[in-house]
């Protein structure tokens, strides 16, 4: 049985749920995460889009990625919160950020994504993999 996941943003204007299975969870130190989180890195994990069910509207920052596919930065529009990061590279899975969810520590990252990218002052995570290429 899966359970349902549930999570939100700073001030409860949006919130979302899935059952689905989570197909798997990173740390991405690139500089889009960077900018779009404040911290070092984002801290995220990928399910299914059409089993992500969102209440409440999110906005979402357009911008291309290196490989030319344009990428979508959802955060909530009232307290700013980054939710959700979507590519249309894979337009069939959904990346949530994992600090918005409701219980943060059942994430359970198993790979860095972007380790060259890291700042000094907040290195990859050494018990983790380097991202599968
Ligand atoms: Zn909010
Ligand atoms: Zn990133």
């Amino acid at each position: 049985m899966t359970e349902t996941i549930q999570g939100g943003c700073a001030c409860g204007a949006v919130k979302y749920q899935t059952r689905a299975e989570i197909e798997f969870s990173f740390n991405c130190h690139c500089r889009k995460c960077q900018r779009a989180t404040g911290g070092g890195h984002s801290s995220a994990f990928a399910v299914p889009a059409v089993e992500f069910e969102i209440s409440g509207a999110i906005k979402e920052f357009a911008s291309p990625s290196d490989n030319g596919a344009v990428t979508y930065a959802g955060f909530c529009p009232e307290c700013g919160s980054p939710l959700t990061s979507r590519t249309e590279r894979f337009p069939e899975r959904i990346y949530v950020h994992a600090a918005t969810l409701d219980e943060p520590s059942k994430f359970r990252p198993t790979f860095v994504v972007f380790a060259e990218a890291a700042q000094p002052w907040d290195l990859p995570n050494d018990r983790l993999a380097d991202a599968p290429r």
